[in-house]
């Protein structure tokens, strides 16, 4: 067991720096603004290919996500506070 969880632990990190890698590779596309270059890509689990690399799809206007998602509030700034305008801010960690 405890020789199982020793190759798990590095596995993680390994696959989180990969995935970090490829993160930075595919900003680079965005940031130059090549987005023709730019690929979703993801880890295969068949041992063939190591990644899967899709090109980028148009937004779904659905989806919030992937959508520029705008919103109007009106309200006084004088009265109110920043927890009626969002609730959760009281969880929030201050930096
Ligand atoms: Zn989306």
């Amino acid at each position: 067991m405890i020789e199982m969880a020793g190759n798990i632990i590095p596995a993680i990190a390994t696959t989180n720096a990969i995935v970090a890698g490829l993160c930075v590779l595919q900003a680079r596309h965005v940031l130059q603004n090549r987005l023709d270059e730019a690929r979703i890509v993801f880890i295969s689990r068949r041992p063939e290919h190591a990644f899967i690399a899709e090109a980028l799809k148009p937004p779904n206007p659905s989806c919030h996500v992937c959508q520029i998602v705008r919103g109007e509030l009106k309200c006084d700034p004088a009265t109110t506070t920043l927890e009626e305008v969002c609730p959760f801010q009281k969880y929030l960690t201050p930096v």
